[in-house]
């Protein structure tokens, strides 16, 4: 079920058709046409589910199929950038490179972004374009700062005698692509079914955070990065994918919430707290909300 309501700038939920056609508010919270577009884009239409739905936690992807549910149209603008984005590139593929095809086997369906020759002459090149944050971008650039000696010594203060030290980047930490990886070699996965050879997986990243101080702070200096994605194996993505399409399929028969999702799915909880949107109408994103609600005596 797609979400059914926008929550307003002030907290009150409507229902997207009544928002659409007027505002209860003073003033429209943005323009008539970006909502519209905000709710086409919750709605899709796809009945069976899709890699990104398999991707996340079971219980969010269940609950966000049997529940109403509410969205801020500022959130779901992120989602509209990637988009637009796409279209851009779809734009211009001048025919011989693949763009934007659904694909379907026995278990998911994924629409890949770009195929072909889209970096130099190597056929088969499988991209994805993503519109992410300077600190998603950080980790799966492997960027991390480390302490390095300047020589010089503390003279006074709590440190006197102690050897000053500068920060300095390293760009050799662990890439953290699980996520991007396992969907990107689903898109593979469904290409080859169709006869199509990939050679080769990149994710071309749009920082969406570019130009701020933090952004600088956290190693990232321009605003697309080339991520090669390496090969996972078929055997694991099929009982990857098997297994999540089946506990899925079995909840929603037997109408029975799955598990919490997991820890990485669910973001070690942040996302519970700030991003998932059906997180009210789970037990433990309740748990989460109302735990980081009270003041932190209360708290701990
Ligand atoms: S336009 Fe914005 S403020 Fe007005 S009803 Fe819709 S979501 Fe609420
Ligand atoms: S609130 Fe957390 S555990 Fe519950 S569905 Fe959302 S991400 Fe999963």
């Amino acid at each position: 079920m797609p979400a059914r309501q926008f929550i307003c700038p002030n907290g009150n939920k409507v229902a997207i058709q009544d928002c659409l056609k007027s505002c209860s508010m003073q003033q429209r919270c943005m323009f008539l046409p970006t909502l519209r577009a905000v709710a086409k884009s919750l709605d899709r239409g796809i009945k069976e589910p899709t890699v990104t739905e398999l991707l996340a936690g079971t219980r969010e992807t269940y609950l966000k199929k049997i529940m109403e549910y509410a969205v801020n149209p500022q959130d779901i603008l992120y989602a509209l950038h990637g988009q637009a984005v796409h279209t851009i590139n779809e734009n211009h593929t001048e025919g011989e490179i693949l763009s934007e095809i659904r694909l379907n086997d026995d278990i998911t369906s994924g629409k890949f972004d770009l195929y072909g020759k889209i970096i130099d002459e190597e056929e088969g090149v499988l991209g994805d374009l993503k519109v992410t944050s300077s600190y998603k971008l950080m980790k799966a650039l492997g960027i991390y700062k480390v302490d390095v000696a300047t020589g010089e010594i503390y003279k006074t203060g709590l440190k006197k005698g102690q050897m000053k030290t500068k920060k300095e980047f390293r760009y050799d930490g662990i890439r953290h692509v699980m996520d991007w990886a396992i969907q990107l070699n689903a898109y593979r996965l469904l290409l080859e079914a169709e006869g199509f050879t990939v050679n080769r997986m990149v994710i071309q990243a749009l920082c969406r955070d570019s130009g701020l101080r933090i952004t600088a702070e956290r190693g990232i200096a321009k605003n697309i990065y080339l991520i090669p994605i390496r090969k996972i194996s078929d055997h694991w993505l099929k009982r990857y994918f098997t297994a999540k399409a089946h506990n899925l399929q079995k909840a929603l028969a037997d109408r029975i919430m799955p598990h919490v999702c997991k820890v990485k799915e669910r973001w070690h909880d942040r996302k519970c707290q700030d991003y998932c949107q059906v997180a009210e109408h789970c037990p433990h994103g309740q748990t989460v909300k109302s735990r980081l609600a009270l003041p932190l005596k209360d708290a701990v």
